[in-house]
C-alpha cells in the first residue's frame, strides 16, 4: 500500500479549517498540513488542528466493540455487540415502551450518520428521544433564531470579518475556543475594524477591544434592551429595513422605552456612557456583524437572549448583507449538521416540527 494524502476538514471546532492528512503505507495517519487556499482558514490551523494526528492515531482509537465486565472492558465481535444491543433494546421496548429508550447522536459525526441516528430513533425505536450536544450549547440558537429569522444558523460567512466596520463578540472567547477565527478577528481589528467585546471576563479580545462591556453574568437581556433603547431613542435604527422586513417593531419599541443605559447600570455593572458608545458605534456603522457564543446561550433565558440579540441586528438592518449578520459560533465541527439533520427531540430533518400531524404523516409515509 502506498502513502496517500487526503483533503479533509479539521475534526475539532466549528470553524472547519481545511487540512490535508497523510497516511503511511499501512493506512496510519502520519502527517497534517493546512490547506493553503481554503476559503475560511486561509492556510492556517490552530494547535488543535495540528495535533489531529495524535488524536486519531491507532493507539488512541477503539478497534472493537467493548463490553463492560465488572471494572473493565472486554473486546467482543461486531456480531455479538449488535445481537446483544438489539436484544436489550427489544426487552426494554416490550417492557416499558418507546419512551424508555433514546439515542444520543454526535456533533462530531457526519450529516449522513446523524440522519441515520435520528431515523433509527424515530422509524425503528418509535421515539422522538434523540438529542446531541446542542442541548447544552446551541439549542437556544436553533429555537431563538428560528423564531426570529426562520433558520437557526449563522447568517453570514466568517469571511465577512474582512468586509465589516464593526465586530461585536458577545459572550464568546474565540482566541481560546475557535483560535483560527480569533486570529482573523485580531487581523480585522488591526486592519481598522472597531471591536466591541461583551463579556464578564477580560479575554484576549477584550484587552484589544475598542469597547469592552464587562457585564455581570446573567445580565445580557438588560444590556441588550438598553442598547435597543439607545438606538431607537436616537433614531439610529434602519426605518426602511424595519418597514419592509420586520414585524413587531412598535411592540419592541414600547418594551424598551424606559430601559435607559443608566437604568441598567447597576444591574449590569456597565456604565451608561459606555453602553451609549457601543450602541452608537454598532448602529451607525454601514456594516456590523455580531458573533456570539455560550455566554448568550447557556442560560435558562438562552432562547430569549438569542432573540434579543437578533432583534438588535434587525432594527439596525445589519443582516442579509455582506459584513453583517448574527452569527453563532458552534463548538463542535458539525453541531449545525446534527441540528439540520433532526437530532433534536422536537424537530425532524430540516427543522420540520415533530408535533405537527401533517409532518408526522409525511415522514411516516417516507420511512414506512
Ligand atoms: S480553529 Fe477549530 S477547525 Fe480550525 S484548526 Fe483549530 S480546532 Fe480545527
Amino acid at each position: 500500500m502506498h502513502s496517500r494524502v487526503v483533503k479533509t476538514v479539521c475534526p475539532f471546532c466549528g470553524v472547519g479549517c481545511g487540512m490535508y492528512l497523510t497516511s503511511d503505507g499501512q493506512g496510519n495517519v502520519c502527517g497534517v498540513a493546512p490547506e493553503q487556499d481554503h476559503p475560511i482558514s486561509l492556510g492556517k490551523l490552530c494547535e488543535k488542528g495540528w495535533s489531529s494526528v495524535y488524536a486519531i492515531s491507532p493507539d488512541n482509537r477503539i478497534h472493537h466493540p467493548l463490553k463492560r465486565k465488572r471494572d473493565r472492558f472486554i473486546p467482543i465481535s461486531w456480531d455479538q455487540a449488535l445481537a446483544e444491543i438489539s436484544t436489550f433494546l427489544q426487552d426494554i421496548l416490550e417492557e416499558s415502551g418507546p419512551q424508555a429508550v433514546g439515542v444520543i447522536s454526535s456533533a462530531r459525526a457526519t450529516n449522513e450518520d446523524n440522519y441515520a441516528a435520528q431515523k433509527f430513533a424515530r422509524a425503528v425505536l418509535k421515539t422522538n428521544n434523540v438529542d446531541h450536544c446542542a442541548r447544552i450549547c446551541h439549542s437556544p440558537t436553533v429555537a431563538g433564531l428560528k423564531q426570529v429569522l426562520g433558520s437557526g444558523a449563522m447568517t453570514n460567512s466568517t469571511k465577512d470579518l474582512f468586509d465589516t466596520e464593526v465586530i461585536v463578540v458577545f459572550g464568546a472567547d474565540p482566541t481560546e475556543n475557535h483560535s483560527v477565527l480569533g486570529g482573523q478577528i485580531i487581523e480585522a481589528k488591526l486592519a481598522g475594524a472597531t471591536l466591541i467585546v461583551v463579556d464578564p471576563r477580560v479575554t484576549r479580545l477584550a484587552k484589544l477591544a475598542d469597547i469592552h462591556l464587562q457585564l455581570k453574568p446573567g445580565t445580557n437581556i438588560a444590556l441588550i434592551n438598553a442598547l435597543l433603547h439607545e438606538i431607537i431613542s436616537n433614531d439610529w435604527h434602519d426605518r426602511d429595513f424595519i418597514d419592509n422586513r420586520c414585524d413587531g417593531f412598535y411592540a419592541l419599541k414600547s418594551n424598551v422605552e424606559k430601559i435607559t443605559p443608566e437604568s441598567v447600570a447597576e444591574i449590569t455593572g456597565v456604565d451608561g456612557p459606555l453602553i451609549r458608545q457601543a450602541a452608537e458605534r454598532y448602529s451607525r456603522a454601514n456594516r456590523a456583524m455580531i458573533l456570539y457564543g455560550m455566554g448568550i446561550t447557556q442560560f435558562v433565558s438562552g432562547t430569549n437572549n438569542v432573540i434579543a440579540l437578533a432583534d438588535l441586528a434587525l432594527i439596525c438592518g445589519h443582516i442579509g448583507k455582506p459584513g453583517t449578520g448574527i452569527n453563532p459560533l458552534r463548538g463542535q465541527n458539525n453541531v449545525q449538521g446534527a441540528c439540520d439533520m433532526g437530532c433534536l427531540p422536537n424537530v425532524y430533518p430540516g427543522y420540520q416540527l415533530a408535533d405537527e400531524a401533517d409532518t408526522q404523516q409525511r415522514f411516516a409515509a417516507a420511512w414506512g
